[in-house]
């Protein structure tokens, strides 16, 4: 068994475009990928609306409704895309995402029809901005990655770094969506409480330790009724798809204030996502087999599914890069400093999902979860300052010659996620980049 049920003609490698740039090799985002973002062109007065990313280019949603080309449910997806927020699209559920999916890949694709129509509605990417791509009700924040978890627990509590309860349940807690805002927000560097080791009593001031944090960030589509919990088996259906998330962390204030209810200020002050959604359906030649070593406990029945075993893991491999402020005054690029791969993760998006509603807690249309820091086996997997530097203690040396234990003022850090195997269609996820500027 394997993935090959949850492919259809969308994800065919041999797929080409009329649109040339989705056909260059390396591009993020071909028309086997087809993401949502909420766009409009830069510095005009336009609203914000969906769009599709193909090559270079966005098309307009909006400006494809009016068209009136497609028909049914791809037409009737079409008009809930002309609004600013996705949530409406997203909530009407796989049968809609996948009929636009469809309507969308044969009228982009080479020897369409429709080329001249749909040639109206398509701007080019170097001339938009983004919004959120859809309100953000509540937002959870996991911690999959059991090399992160086991790593961050040695610095925190030498003697006791992965807790009992780990192997058990999938960890998370509730976050902050206000403070989430869209690949390009800029932001200050947090003030707050810290406590050094030695220090008696606290002191009050800008962080000294910002870092980041490689996730990914899954967005719910259609919800839940409060009460009625998503099984595992149907967990995927609702999910509508993922991006590429950077959850900002100050360690110092993260430490004297995380017992006994875990992160609050240390989390709630930035957390920047990429502008493009990539869908599950889209990322389905890359759903792959999950396993748990058979020394550790097997998840109870409802996280267990022969779905999730066969298809649970993603293969999307993830990089952060950093470019310091003099870096970028010397006109350098971004260098990087870690690399890993979701498939990595403990538990899997649908087992997160199945988690999150078992006790009855309702998921509601453009609800995200962030996954947790995403490190892999490898000491160079690390998805955080944290562990690279080893809580501050080993100063990286970056190629031009700065150190660095934790983010300066001026660090812009971008992350980076792509799927890539032979016989699928290379899918990208764009990128998620901001700059940390100095505290007020
Ligand atoms: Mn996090």
């Amino acid at each position: 068994m394997s993935n090959t049920n949850l492919l259809n003609e969308t994800h065919n490698p041999a797929l080409s475009s009329w649109i040339e740039s989705a056909n260059l090799e390396n591009c993020d985002f071909p028309i086997q990928n087809l993401p949502f973002a909420s766009f409009k062109r830069k510095a005009s007065d336009e609203a914000f609306r969906g769009g599709v990313a193909i090559g270079d280019q966005v098309v307009d949603l909006q400006a494809l409704f009016a068209l009136n080309i497609f028909d049914g449910d791809a037409q009737a997806a079409l008009e809930l895309c002309a609004q600013a927020q996705l949530n409406a699209f997203m909530a009407m559920g796989k049968q809609y995402w996948s009929a636009l999916r469809k309507a969308l890949s044969l009228s982009l694709a080479k020897g369409s029809s429709l080329e001249a129509q749909i040639s109206q509605c398509v701007v080019s990417q170097s001339d938009v901005e983004y919004s959120l791509p859809c309100q953000i009700g509540d937002y959870t924040d996991f911690y999959t990655s059991i090399h992160h978890a086991t790593s961050v627990g040695k610095k925190f509590r030498p003697d006791n770094p992965l807790l009992p309860n780990y192997k058990w349940v999938p960890i998370g807690y509730h976050g902050r969506s206000s403070s989430i805002e869209v690949s390009g927000s800029d932001f200050k560097r947090p003030k707050g409480q810290t406590k050094a080791p030695t220090a008696t009593e606290p002191s009050f001031g800008p962080s000294k330790r910002v870092d980041y944090e490689l996730e990914v960030g899954i967005f719910i589509g259609n919800g839940n009724d409060l009460g009625e919990p998503i099984s595992i088996e149907n967990a995927d259906d609702h999910v509508f798809g993922i991006c590429l998330f950077n959850d900002w962390s100050a360690r110092d204030i993260q430490g004297w204030e995380y017992q006994p209810l875990g992160p609050f200020l240390s989390k709630s002050f930035a957390s920047t996502i990429s502008p493009w959604i990539v869908t599950s359906e889209a990322l389905a030649p890359y759903k792959s087999e999950w396993t748990r070593d058979l020394a550790d406990p097997q998840p109870m029945p409802y996280l267990e599914s022969e779905q999730n075993r066969e298809q649970g893991s993603l293969d999307l491999n993830l990089q952060v890069l950093i470019a310091t402020e003099s870096m970028r005054n010397a006109q350098q690029e971004p260098v990087k400093l870690s690399e890993s791969n979701f498939k990595d993760s403990y538990w899997t998006v649908a087992q997160m999902v199945a988690h999150h509603t078992v006790n009855g807690c309702n998921l509601r249309s453009g609800d995200m979860f962030g996954s947790g820091t995403q490190s892999g086996p490898n000491p160079d997997e690390a998805g955080s300052m944290l562990e690279l530097s080893n809580a501050g203690s080993e100063p990286i040396t970056l190629p031009n010659g700065e150190t660095r234990t934790f983010l300066e003022d001026g660090d812009c850090v971008t992350m980076k996620g792509w799927c890539k195997k032979d016989g699928a269609a290379r899918i990208g996820f764009g990128e998620v980049s901001a700059t940390l500027l100095a505290a007020n």
